[in-house]
């Protein structure tokens, strides 16, 4: 058996022109401001993706580039002017932020109606009990894949590697509202082999290069590869990315694949404008 590739840029190409469509349709402005701190090339790359998508599906960005020496407080203040601005329908700051910064503090900051990252403690909650809320992108894009591919995920084992908050935990939440039964395993995990071994539906966020390998896949089950890890490639001369699953192993038991790129990297942004035009919605309706 060879797996059905999951083509996460045909998929995210088309969520971002019906964003386009719905924006123009609805005479929308959604409006995304983009804080960066200091110049952290991978950074740098993701948020001039996010401003360039922004400006394709007709909405307006800002980018806020800040020194890495920048304080918390300043980091604050800038937060409250875009809390304040009615041009400003989502936020993002770009993680990770710079050490003297506390991640926690900069992401309870920005108000809620605007989280278009669903990372807020209140997004965060409301997502847990099932409320609506701003769906993270990541989780979000990876639920989309899925979907893809089946439509009723109920009763089906979802196992779920890796716990970060913006990653991890949301993805076993949206699995988990879809009647999922969900293992998430971590770095303290047991057997994860074995883990893995049971799961129709493997989400891989770990960022460990080809960690799961091919015989850790059930046959016929669907595999969703977050991780985007960089490693040398000497017949290349030059690094290439991987993700978190030894991909063409992999392929030949499971049902479907998403590759690394190609695969979730690109929903993120989609669903990053999808979210913002749903913030701007928001706003229009009060
Ligand atoms: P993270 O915050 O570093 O979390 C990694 C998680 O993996 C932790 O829960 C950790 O367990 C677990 N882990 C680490 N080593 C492990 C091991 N050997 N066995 C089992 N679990 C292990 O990472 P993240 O932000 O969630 O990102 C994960 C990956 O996804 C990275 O490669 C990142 O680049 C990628 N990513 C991609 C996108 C995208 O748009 N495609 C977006 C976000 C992230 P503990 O909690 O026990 O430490």
């Amino acid at each position: 058996m060879s797996a059905q590739i999951i083509d996460g840029s045909a998929i995210a190409k088309r969520l971002r022109q019906e964003v386009a469509e719905k924006v123009k349709a609805r005479r929308l402005s959604p409006g995304l401001a983009v804080i960066l701190v200091g110049e952290n090339p991978a950074s740098q790359v993701y948020v001039n993706n996010k401003t360039r998508a922004c400006e394709e599906a007709g909405m307006k960005s800002w980018t806020h580039t800040l020194p890495a020496d920048t304080t918390q407080q300043q980091l604050l203040e800038l937060i409250a002017k875009l809390n304040d601005d009615k041009a400003v329908h989502g936020i993002l700051v770009q993680l990770p932020l710079p050490s003297q910064i506390d991640t926690q503090t900069i992401i309870s900051a920005v108000d809620p109606t605007k989280d278009v990252d669903g990372f807020h403690p209140v997004n965060a909650g409301r997502l847990s009990l099932g409320l609506p809320t701003f769906i993270s992108c990541t989780p979000q894009g990876c639920m989309i894949l899925i979907r893809e591919v089946k439509k009723d995920l109920s009763g089906k084992k979802a196992l779920v590697l890796g716990r970060s908050n913006i990653v991890g935990k949301p993805v076993a939440q949206l699995l988990l509202q879809a009647d999922c039964t969900v293992t998430i395993a971590h770095s303290k995990t047991q057997n994860i082999a074995e883990e893995c071994r049971s799961a129709d539906i493997l989400v891989a966020a770990i960022g460990k290069p080809e960690f799961v390998k091919g015989d850790w896949i059930k046959p016929g089950a669907i595999v969703i590869d977050v991780g985007i890890n960089r490693v040398e490639d000497k017949a290349r001369g030059k690094p290439r990315l991987v993700g978190d699953v030894a991909c063409l192993e992999a392929s030949k038991n499971a049902a479907a694949i998403t590759p690394v790129p190609g695969g979730v990297g690109p929903m993120t942004i989609a669903c990053l404008l999808r979210n913002t035009m749903q913030a701007a919605m928001q706003i229009a309706s009060n």
